[in-house]
Order: structure tokens, then C-alpha cells, then sequence
């Protein structure tokens, strides 16, 4: 006897509607009175169908119910007891992914000491002292080139500068995206550049460069005086907020073309995130502010304790509804961390992996080594091949198979596996030791962030649908 039973989808509520985000497809549904009455009435038993309709018949015609099961049945929101799930089975994309972004660790010195910093403090994976500090010319020519070969057919590359403290070799950022536009112009391809820095060494000639070569900037800035002084300190013990803060007016000043972002580090002694976001936004004009829990071993003076993500989240929440309201109003909200979810909601995201690391997405060392993403690079256990000697392919696969989302059991049953797929590798290699292992720290926090930007989109779904249009394509 064929039984039903619940499939994998997440319910939700947006502006009074129910919703539900499918597992299987990563794809938002409206539920209908017919399909929500169904879900509700089944819940969590098996039934036969003609059970479950007969329930249900008094409030609705047996025609439309039956068709409803049918249809929930299709889109997997339901499942038949006897038809076993078939399980992900962990396999290297078929086809060659071309690169699309090259991470060039152009430094691995900084001028800053920020006690948390991954490639400085007690957390750092990379044995600094064995590579060059400094990318050299040639190095950042030889990776322009894998990068472009690395590219197969895509018409557009991103090339990122990164450090260290990236503007630390300036001499060689400007040589090497003065090729890379060359061989663009040569190869047909557009190249899209974006660096990220502290800020502390911008001056005006850095600004002119960035504004002439249309340049996206990231600035590492942890809030107001008081809390970016907590940890973004030069060596002496000196806080670098007074520094930073006359490059940043001058950069927001005279780089219009671009908006220009703040990436914001919380710990445990800084999650005021409401404050920060007020002052990086409003006060200083920052086009838009994204925050990430600092990445450490949760043994750290600074790492974030249950109750700090709790209030995270709760702030995160407020701030996200925030977003909703100016989104509704058809204002722009600077909170990157919704918008980025909205945009993998509204694209059917479902990851076998968490990010593009190793696969559209590599990090460059000073020595040419190329490595999952920047924060491996130059880290010998992660490199993947080098920008002389190519992709080493057997190393890229025995990656992804062992880093494929079916291989992270714990993930198997959790309904925000398409978005997550078990969180960064580096975190995880941070925290447990195994790159391949997944985030089970934050887990509850993924899942109640991931319903609070469901509600948002659906809310968004509901009341202002072009505001979507923009995250098609
Ligand atoms: S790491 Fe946690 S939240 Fe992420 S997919 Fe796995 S079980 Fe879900
Ligand atoms: S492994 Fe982590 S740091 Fe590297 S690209 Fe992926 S999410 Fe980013």
C-alpha cells in the first residue's frame, strides 16, 4: 500500500502567506489554500492518499485535492514512502569549470597586527616565512596569463587583489593590471579588478589609480573609533582608526563610479553590529557594509560564544527587516549579507559546494602557488597546482570529491544544505582541523538566518516583485 509522506522543504511565512523553500530544488513556492491545507494535514505521519483526501473533502473539491497531491508530489514537497530517496552521490563536475575570479595574494606583510587576523595570529595555516613577502613582477604576469587560460570560454574575468596588506606592493598592482587589461584587450575578454585593503596606506596617487582603472574596493574596517580600535592596531598598540579615517572620506569622495564596500570582522568583544553598520553606512557613506564572524578555534578570547551569535542574529534580524522596509520603499539598504542571500534564493542556488574555491575561484601566492582561495594560498597541504606549471587536475578532483556536499552526512537531512553545503573550508579547517568537515558550530544560526532572508524574499515576492527582477540573468 503506497503511503505518503512529507517531503524535504523548509515552511515559512512571508507577509501572512505560506511558503515553503524546497530542498530538492532550492526553489520558493507560494503555497495555494489546497497545497497548505494538504501539507498541514499530513504533517509528520505517513497516510494514504485517499485518507488524506477524504480528510480534507469537506473543504475542498476531490478533484483539486487529488491534483494537488499530484502536483506536491512533482515538485517533491511530498514523497512516496515505497519510492526510496535517492541519495547525492559526490562527483566531480562533468565538465571543466572555467576559472572566473584569480585571488592575487600580491602580499603576505601587513602593516597592520590585528590579534584575530587569520594569517597572523594563532589560527594561521600558511608558514609565512618560506615564501617571498612580496609577489614579484614576473609572478603577477605568469598569473594574468593562467588566469586567462584558466578562463576557457568566459567572456569576463575578475582578477582581486588581496594581502596582507594589498597596497603594500602597489609597484606590482599596477603592472599587473596594465597587462591584464593588455592581454584583455588582446584575448577579447573583459577583466573586471577589485582589490581589498585596510586602508591605511590610500593616498591620493593609489586614489587616482583606482578611479582611472574603474577599480572595486573593499576596505577591512571594523567600525567606529572604539571598536576598530579593539584589534585593527599597528604593531606598537596604536589603533589605526585615526589613519584610516581621512583615506576613507577621501577614496568615498572621489571613487563614484564604483560603490565602494566595508567588510566588517565581529568578535566576541565587537557585535554591535546596528552601531557599526550606523556608523559605516550613514555616517561614513559606504555604499554597503557586510559582516562575517571572526574565523578561529572556538578556544580564542575572541571567538563569538553561543550567546554572542544569539544576539548576532538578533541584531542581523532587525537590521534585515530594516532592509526589507527600504526595499519595499524602493530605497537602497546597505546590509550585503541579505542582499547576497536574496540573490542565491532568487537564482535556485543548491550547492555541492559551499563556495567557488578551487573550482571557478583561486588564490594566487607570492610564489605563484595557486591554492584553493587567497586565504589558502601559500599553504603547501592546499595548493592545487601553480601559474607556471598549470591546474595539477588530479588534485583538483580528488578535491571535490572529497569536499562534495554528499560527502558531509551531517548535512544530509538539514533543509538549508542548498544555500550552505556545510559552510567555508577554511573555517572549517580553522576549527576542526579538516577542510572537508562541516560548520557544525553554527548550524541553528545558519538555519534561523537562512528563514529570516526566505521571509524577507518572500515578503519582497508578495508586495514588491520587481525589486527581485534585478537578481535575474
Ligand atoms: S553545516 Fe549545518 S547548516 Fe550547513 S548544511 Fe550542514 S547541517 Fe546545514
Ligand atoms: S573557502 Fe571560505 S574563504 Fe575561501 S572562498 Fe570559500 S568561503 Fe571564501
Amino acid at each position: 500500500m503506497t503511503l505518503l509522506r512529507r517531503g524535504e522543504y523548509h515552511a515559512f511565512d512571508a507577509d501572512g502567506a505560506p511558503y515553503v523553500y524546497l530542498v530538492p530544488s532550492a526553489g520558493v513556492f507560494r503555497l495555494d489554500d489546497t497545497s497548505a491545507a494538504v501539507l498541514d494535514a499530513l504533517g509528520e505521519q505517513d497516510l494514504e492518499p485517499s485518507e488524506l483526501v477524504r480528510g480534507l473533502s469537506d473543504r475542498f473539491p476531490v478533484a483539486d485535492l487529488r491534483a494537488t497531491v499530484e502536483d506536491l508530489l512533482n515538485v517533491r514537497a511530498l514523497r512516496l514512502v515505497d519510492r526510496p530517496v535517492e541519495a547525492p552521490v559526490a562527483s566531480p563536475p562533468r565538465k571543466r569549470i572555467p576559472l572566473t575570479t584569480l585571488v592575487m595574494n600580491v602580499t603576505s606583510k601587513c602593516n597592520l597586527a590585528c590579534t584575530y587576523c587569520y594569517e597572523y595570529g594563532e589560527d594561521k595555516i600558511v608558514e609565512a616565512s618560506r615564501k617571498p613577502r612580496f609577489m614579484n613582477e614576473e609572478t603577477a604576469r605568469q598569473s594574468v596569463d593562467f588566469m586567462f587560460a584558466e578562463s576557457g570560454e568566459s567572456p569576463m574575468v575578475h582578477l582581486t587583489f588581496f594581502g596582507g596588506e594589498t597596497l603594500l606592493n602597489f609597484k606590482v598592482l599596477k603592472s599587473a593590471l596594465a597587462y591584464a587589461k593588455e592581454r584583455a584587450v588582446t584575448l577579447g575578454k573583459t577583466v573586471d579588478t577589485s582589490l581589498t585593503t585596510n586602508a591605511t596606506l590610500l593616498r591620493e596617487e593609489i586614489i587616482d589609480w583606482i578611479v582611472e582603472n574603474d577599480v572595486g574596493v573593499t576596505v577591512s574596517m571594523d567600525g567606529g573609533r572604539e571598536q576598530q580600535d579593539k584589534f585593527r592596531i599597528f604593531s606598537n598598540g596604536m589603533g589605526s582608526y585615526d589613519v584610516v579615517l581621512p583615506n576613507i572620506r577621501m577614496l568615498l569622495e572621489r571613487h563614484r563610479r564604483r560603490p565602494v564596500g566595508a567588510r566588517v570582522t565581529l568578535t566576541k568583544q565587537n557585535l554591535d553590529v546596528e552601531s557599526i553598520y550606523r556608523h559605516l553606512r550613514d555616517e561614513l557613506g559606504f555604499w554597503e557594509v557586510g559582516f562575517a564572524p571572526v574565523t578561529t578555534s572556538w578556544q580564542r578570547d575572541y571567538a563569538i560564544q553561543e550567546d554572542g551569535f544569539e544576539a548576532m542574529l538578533g541584531q542581523f534580524q532587525r537590521l534585515a527587516d530594516e532592509f526589507l522596509q527600504y526595499a519595499l520603499a524602493g530605497k537602497h539598504h546597505g546590509f550585503s549579507n541579505v542582499r547576497d542571500t536574496l540573490e542565491e534564493i532568487h537564482k535556485g542556488m543548491s550547492k555541492a559546494y559551499p563556495c567557488g574555491a578551487g573550482l571557478g575561484l583561486m588564490g594566487v601566492a607570492t610564489d605563484g602557488d595557486v591554492a584553493l582561495c587567497h586565504r589558502f594560498a601559500g599553504s603547501d597541504s592546499h595548493k592545487i597546482g601553480s601559474v607556471t606549471g598549470g591546474v595539477d587536475r588530479g588534485k583538483q578532483e580528488d578535491f571535490l570529491m572529497k569536499h562534495h556536499i554528499a560527502n558531509k552526512t551531517d548535512c544530509s537531512t538539514c533543509w538549508a544544505r542548498p544555500l550552505c553545503a556545510g559552510g567555508c573550508y577554511h573555517e572549517a579547517h580553522t576549527r576542526y582541523g579538516a577542510s572537508e568537515r562541516p560548520n557544525l558550530h553554527y548550524c541553528e544560526w545558519i538555519r534561523r538566518w537562512t528563514d529570516t532572508c526566505l521571509q524577507v524574499y518572500g515578503t519582497l515576492a508578495e508586495r514588491r516583485p520587481e525589486y527581485l527582477a534585478q537578481f535575474d540573468g
